[in-house]
């Protein structure tokens, strides 16, 4: 019986593991540092005993992979969708004032940008979905094509400001391909008329991440939780992988960790050197508040103040099947970033400052969440830098969500990375 290990218990390790244990000549351990499965899908207890995601999660129509699963999980009746609308939140003379912008119409009435922007803007987003999923231009900035494309006005009012949130100091080096293939995710929502839904769980993310881990269970792979690989080294045919105190021997080991633990875990110079594994990441703290009633009447609520550091905001509360009334900031930052350095207080207390200026709502629960690696920098060139899940080190896979690019991360691309990984392992076992 062959031996593999998994490492990294988030939604890809999770089902990579699930796959693997349909064969009944191998052995799989899982292996997770933190004290609970899911990784950027994990999830904490509200005070009123019920579970909400850390990080929030909704699914989009084109989460294909996804579905499948919960098909496989027996979960599809606890699956619902909800019309819900976007907004954007902008300053104007010191004016807070939230503009919907979910249909044509929408966006043809908006104001402080002139119709020719607007017309600009619609006509670029409809060439967008018009393109094939097979177009990638991978070597343009999206900075340098939408100004293009749409003009300096345009491209200030309705991107740059969201490309300097999320990315910073990367923000001008983010690739056309990855913005694109964003915008197509989320235009798979929209129906003709712009109505948009999006997908959601009863009970969020922790329905599926512990039917996933029960199933694990049934299927006999063995889960270690709790405890962080320090070390995966080799000799001939077989790996060592030691956890705290303890070491276990394996005939391969597949990693799902994010890319740049890898330095501090693989020591051999071919990882070690290896460009794919180099791809900058940065982190991001997630706020989370409890209010006594809906923030606005928009799930996502585009912000464009530029004071304020957060890109959006995204309110729960407008879910159908939700109890509570939850909204998100993320705070996605480089790790020399000021505000990564600062303590989770501090954030929150913005957070709560930003919430005083949009509604009277009382915040009832305050929480923040971090995640070092949250997201991959998907500049020009990235094509030619991840090259295979297997690693230089024969037995020895290696991936994470920077795997998804030109699309961007998200469940149903770790799936597919899963898949991808399976694929591969398929003739060595
Ligand atoms: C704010 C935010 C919002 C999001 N919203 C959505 C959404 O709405 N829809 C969507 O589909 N996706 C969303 N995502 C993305 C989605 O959560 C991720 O793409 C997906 O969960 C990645 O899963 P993964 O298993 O590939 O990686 P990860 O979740 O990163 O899993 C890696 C695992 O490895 C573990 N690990 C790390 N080091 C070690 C070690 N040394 N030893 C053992 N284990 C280790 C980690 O603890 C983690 O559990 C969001 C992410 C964030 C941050």
């Amino acid at each position: 019986m062959k031996k593999i290990c998994i490492i990294g218990g988030g939604i890809m390790g999770m089902t990579t593991a699930l796959k693997l244990s349909l064969n009944k000549d191998v052995k799989v351990t899982l292996i997770e540092k933190e004290n609970e499965l899911g990784g950027m899908a994990r999830s904490f207890r509200l005070k009123n005993g019920q579970t909400a995601d850390c990080f929030y999660h909704y699914f989009c129509q084109s989460d294909k992979r996804l579905y499948k699963l919960i098909d496989e999980l027996g979960l599809r009746g606890d699956l619902s969708f909800t019309k819900l609308k976007t907004g954007l939140l902008s300053q104007r003379e010191g004016n807070l004032e939230i503009q919907p912008m979910d249909s044509c119409i929408n966006l043809l009435t908006l104001k402080h940008i002139p119709l020719i922007d607007r017309l600009r803007f619609m006509l670029h987003v409809f060439y967008i979905s018009r393109l094939s999923s097979d177009h990638v231009d991978d070597l343009v900035t999206a900075e340098s094509h939408y100004l293009k494309w749409e003009g300096e006005r345009a491209y200030k009012f309705f991107w740059k400001y969201l490309l300097d949130k999320k990315f910073h100091k990367y923000a001008a080096e983010i690739s056309y391909a990855w913005l694109n293939n964003r915008i197509m995710r989320a235009l798979t929502n929209k129906t003709f008329m712009g109505n948009t839904y999006y997908g959601r769980l009863n009970g969020g993310i922790h329905t599926l991440i512990s039917k996933l881990e029960k199933r694990l269970i049934d299927h006999g792979v063995e889960i270690i939780k709790g405890n962080p690989v320090s070390v995966i080294s080799f000799l001939e045919k077989s790996f060592t992988v030691t956890v705290n105190n303890f070491s276990a021997t394996f005939d391969k080991v597949v990693t799902t960790i994010p890319l740049p633990y890898l330095r501090n875990i693989i020591p051999d110079i071919r990882v070690q050197s290896a460009e794919q594994y180099r791809i900058n990441n940065i982190g991001c703290v997630c706020l989370c508040f409890v209010l006594n009633k809906p923030l606005t009447e928009y799930f996502w609520l585009n912000t464009d103040v530029n004071a304020w550091a957060i890109p959006g905001i995204v309110d729960f509360s407008n879910f159908k099947n939700t109890d509570s009334n939850l909204i998100y900031m993320p705070l996605y930052l480089p790790h020399d970033h000021g505000l990564w350095q600062k303590p989770d207080s501090e954030l929150i207390a913005m957070g709560r400052e930003y919430i005083a200026k949009i509604s009277d709502c009382v915040i009832t629960e305050s929480y923040a969440h971090r995640y070092e690696y949250a997201q991959p920098i998907f500049t020009t060139k990235t094509f030619s830098k991840i090259k295979s899940v297997r690693s230089p080190v024969p037995g020895l896979y290696c991936a994470d969500t920077t795997f998804s690019y030109p699309n961007d991360r998200c469940l149903d691309e770790s799936i597919k990375i899963a898949e991808r990984i399976l694929r591969e392992l398929e003739g060595e076992i």
